[in-house]
């Protein structure tokens, strides 16, 4: 997928706060000025992500006016915004406890549920995440994406039926009970060898433990129906692995890591500001750690495409029908992380990454870091690839 599934799921506040109340309201009780002040002072702190005192100001102004909805609203609000704020920084478990605690004090907000079942999905409690989710699509069965989560849910309670949990230094792996205890430790230590040699190339490394699916070659297919590996995500939260059995070697089971691994960590760097190219390109470098690219495999394609320029690269590769093409494009993208590296080396990139991160655009990042604009960028760039294919203008 073009972009990351939780970015896409995660859905912006769209909740107004209520902030005025009438003149006539506020005379009706001796209790009103301080039930106005509290939730004045808790819209002010929540405008400034102070969640916490917010929360407690709203409370305040709940306990001396329990049955003022607006205020109920509000409080709901907080904790809803205070779980979506974790959320983004990955913390998932202490996003369900605010969740829940918004739902505590109205557990019919569609919105709400719709924000629990996302983190109970990411932190893998996936029969939670649908109970949740059915109860938010009943409420309200509009809500952009809830019907593709739920039916992603749906898909993964079959699959993810009796998997068995357990937690490494880094990661939370999950794996069904088909797959062999030597093929689990095997990519085990894989995925802490990876974090610490992608997290070197990259000069990061994450806090949260990531969560990385194991399946058996049969439920891998089962998940990726008839589309080739590409079209199951670029990283979607979770690190999907196939086990190898018959279709994949050892070596491409850990090279599969490796490249789903950057994907996390490039997420976690930029926020999910990031072009697809270079998300692509930085996981298939990552992929030079476990057996170097060899180039010349991409000679064939550039043969018959040309040299497709940046501009064209499209931020989705699983809507390309051609299998050389969407080859080419990883190639492309690989290529193009081949060049920055060579420009401004690792510290080059990781500075692109990081203003990237700040919301900076990619074309000004690559302003500030490698001093030229991002067509001369582009341009740079495609002699690079001909002199390296020798390909001459046709
Ligand atoms: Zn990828």
């Amino acid at each position: 997928m073009a972009r990351n599934v939780v970015e896409r799921f995660l859905i912006g506040i769209t909740f107004i706060i209520f902030s005025l109340f009438s003149w006539q309201e506020l005379i009706l009780s001796s209790n009103k000025e301080i039930v106005y002040k509290y939730n004045q002072s808790g819209i002010e702190k929540l405008k400034n992500k102070d969640f916490r005192g917010a929360i407690n100001d709203f409370k305040m102004a709940h306990f001396y006016d329990p049955s003022n909805k607006k205020i109920l609203n509000n409080l709901v609000i907080a904790y809803n915004n205070y779980g979506f704020y974790l959320m983004k920084k990955g913390e998932f478990t202490q996003a369900i406890e605010k969740y829940e605690q918004a739902l505590y004090y109205d557990p019919h907000r569609p919105y709400v549920l719709y924000n629990l079942g996302q983190a109970y999905y990411m932190n893998q409690n996936i029969s939670k995440a649908r109970l949740v989710l059915e109860k938010a699509y009943k409420l309200a069965p509009n809500i952009k994406g809830l019907k593709r989560l739920l039916d992603k849910v749906n898909r993964e309670v079959e699959v993810e039926k009796g998997l068995t949990r357990l937690e490494t230094m880094h990661f939370i792996v999950v794996s069904s009970q088909s797959v062999p205890i030597e093929k689990i430790s095997y990519i085990r230590t894989y995925l802490e060898e990876a974090y610490g040699r992608v997290g070197m190339f990259l000069d990061h490394y994450l806090t949260k433990k990531v969560v990385a699916v194991l399946y058996s070659e049969a439920e891998y297919d089962k998940l990726l129906g008839n589309k080739p590996h590409w079209t199951m995500a670029i990283f979607d939260g979770k690190v999907r692995i196939p086990v190898s059995k018959f279709k994949y070697s050892n070596e491409e089971v850990v090279r599969f890591i490796y490249h789903e691994y950057a994907h996390a960590v490039v997420r976690d760097i930029t926020k999910g500001n990031c072009p697809l190219w270079l998300n692509e390109g930085i996981a298939c470098k990552a992929e030079d750690f476990v057996t170097p690219h060899r180039g010349e495999r991409f000679a064939a394609y550039f043969e018959k495409f040309g040299v497709v320029p940046l501009k064209k690269i499209p931020n989705n590769f699983t809507q390309i029908r051609d299998v050389r093409l969407a080859t080419l494009m990883y190639g492309e993208s690989y290529l193009l992380v081949e060049f920055i590296l060579r420009e401004v080396g690792q510290s080059g990139l990781r500075e692109i990454l990081r203003y990237l991160g700040q919301k900076v655009p990619i074309t000004v990042a690559i302003q500030k870091v490698l001093g030229r604009d991002y067509n001369s960028f582009a341009r740079q760039w495609e002699e690079y690839v001909r002199r390296k294919y020798s390909i001459y203008a046709r």
